[in-house]
């Protein structure tokens, strides 16, 4: 008897050093520190603090459920570095709480932008490191073991492998814990995360789009969902699948500049301009704000990424001066932060944009572009836009040669995003090689030549994707080969070219304007109504700059004339 209550004694004292050992030892403040979380007040633009209703069930102490909880969803509406220093709040009012710390990791993780810079992949790690070396619940692990096998390895494995490892290990989190909505929502943006830009029948991105729709009716006030069904329907051929969304999402974080720029993604894919337009006005604002209340030296990318969206819409519905208007207002930034891609995309896209739009072809061959704090040798793409924006230029100007000497310039970009092994980007480049050619063709009198690259450039642009940052491409391919069957009096081509990029690009001033012309001159009058008509209601502005605006308006004057006549 006595040596079993001496085993028990002992199996007593063995359990209880046990659980000394499981229990949580807070990370030393020097650990904490080295970090370097970002901190400070939580920033609220607009709407007072509103960024939508969301419950993730932690074994944190109660104190802290509030906060954890603003952090998550400022997290799902990628406010990455207000929800860092959310964290950061719960992590100094509770050190213990591993969850905190896979916060500050999926903060520093930007799933549907770029890739973690190297001092964020290190941060995150770190953080990781010590959520797993904390008391959790078995759940809680498992969603950190998830973001963990985003930054395991990171040195060695490619960011693209990682994302994939990170959306298998969701999945575990969304199977094992099917009551766990936010488990869900994470693996939906994980699933998004990891899709593949090549993909046309885009798999993971229906995958996604099922656990969301399944989630929204009752959580309509949730960010994430409402956030991720826009990102995961956000291509021409899946678009209308997110417009109840994306007529929500802004209303339910009104207090985020992504939120209130996100639903304008979904409008431009449909060609609903004023509403993007209004998302855009709303977010510029909200991001100039937030400038302003962080501190910010110069303006946030948040600003300058609506900016470009803004602009795309004005000159769709050919509103010219308020285009120009932005234009010139970016002409004076000369700080942006972070300086990052889409910085660089705005500021090339912008001018090159309003040029070729308005095939103002002697300023696009001279075209100058400014910038702000950043390098174009960084961002190889960008800078390909401003050399393909010259050519066209150069090339309807009738000068050859400096339209070869810019050719050169694409041809050289191109080479360098392949040596990066940057293939989406080459390609992108590749399109804008193969358009130049046939126009430079063209000009050349080399008229078959000129339409099979056309032809080319067209259908690689078919085969690809735009880039889920920008707007659209600068120009469509499929737009350019209208323009230049019209140019060969092949109006019947040019037509089913402009009807073709009108599926793609709903509402599109030029395809519209093309096809107009083109069925005119088809002697297809009935056509050449309807999207005169369309081109007219849709561009409605006040003071119209487009003179083609004044041809549609005749013609549509003289079929009416006649009708009554
Ligand atoms: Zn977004
Ligand atoms: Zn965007």
């Amino acid at each position: 008897m006595k040596k079993l209550l001496l085993l028990l004694l002992i199996s007593v004292l063995l359990m209880s050093q046990q659980s000394c050992k499981q229990k949580n030892n807070a990370p030393s403040k020097d650990l904490i520190s080295e970090i370097n979380f970002k901190r400070g007040q939580l920033i609220s633009c607009g709407a007072d603090k509103q960024f939508g209703t969301i419950e993730f069930e932690t074994s944190c102490n109660g104190s802290v459920k509030k906060d954890f909880n603003l952090a998550v969803k400022l997290l799902h509406s990628f406010e990455y570095d207000e929800a860092e220093k959310a964290f950061a709040k719960v992590i100094d009012e509770e050190p213990n709480c591993a969850m905190a710390y896979w916060g500050i990791a999926m903060s520093n993780f930007h799933a549907l932008w770029a890739p973690p810079t190297e001092a964020e992949l290190k941060k995150g790690a770190k953080a990781i490191q010590i959520a797993q070396s904390l008391k959790k619940s078995i759940r809680e692990g498992d969603y950190i073991n998830a973001i963990a096998s985003l930054y395991t390895d990171w040195e060695k494995v490619d960011h693209r492998t990682r994302c994939i490892s990170f959306e298998k290990a969701m999945e575990k989190v969304y199977t094992k814990y099917p009551d766990d909505k936010e488990g869900a929502v994470f693996y939906a943006l994980a699933l998004d995360a990891a899709a593949d830009p090549n993909d046309k029948s885009f798999a993971k991105q229906k995958k996604a789009g099922a656990i969301l729709n399944a989630l929204y009716p009752n959580e309509p006030n949730h960010p994430g969902v409402a956030h991720y069904i826009i990102h995961t329907y956000d291509y021409p051929q899946l678009a209308q699948q997110g417009l109840v969304a994306a007529k929500k999402y802004a209303s339910i974080a009104p207090s985020s500049a992504h939120a209130l720029h996100m639903p304008s993604h979904i409008f431009t894919r449909l060609g609903l301009w004023d509403e993007c337009i209004n998302s855009n006005l709303a977010s510029v604002s909200s991001a100039k704000c937030y400038a302003e209340a962080a501190g910010i030296k110069g303006h946030w990318d948040e600003e300058l990424h609506g900016l470009d969206y803004l602009v795309y819409a004005y000159l769709q519905k050919g509103e010219n001066d308020s285009a120009k208007k932005q234009w010139d207002y970016l002409k004076a930034v000369k700080e942006v932060h972070p300086a990052n891609f889409k910085v660089a995309y705005a500021f090339a896209a912008i001018p090159s944009r309003y040029l070729l739009e308005n095939k103002l072809w002697q300023q696009a061959a001279n075209l100058k572009v400014t910038r702000a704090n950043f390098a174009w040798k960084d961002f190889p793409w960008q800078e390909a836009i401003i050399h393909f924006t010259r050519l066209m230029g150069s090339v309807h100007i009738g000068n050859l040669n400096a339209a070869k000497d810019e050719l050169k310039e694409l041809n050289r970009l191109h080479d360098t995003l392949t040596n990066q092994k940057d293939t989406y980007k080459a390609n992108q480049v590749q399109i804008q090689i193969k358009t130049s050619e046939a126009w430079m063709c063209l000009k050349e009198g080399r008229n078959d030549e000129a339409l099979m690259l056309m032809q080319l450039a067209a259908d690689m642009e078919d085969r690809t994707e735009k880039h889920p940052v920008t707007p659209g491409e600068v120009i469509p391919a499929r737009e350019l080969l209208g323009d230049m069957l019209l140019e060969m009096n092949k109006p019947d081509k040019a037509l089913e070219a402009f009807e073709a990029t009108l599926q793609k690009h709903p509402n599109r001033f030029n395809a519209l304007y093309g096809a107009g012309i083109a069925a005119e001159k088809s002697r297809n009058m009935q056509k050449a109504k309807t999207y005169y008509q369309q081109l007219t209601s849709i561009a409605n502005s006040i003071n119209p700059t487009r003179p083609e605006l004044e041809k549609a308006r005749l013609f549509l004057f003289e079929k009416n004339i006649r009708a009554k006549t």
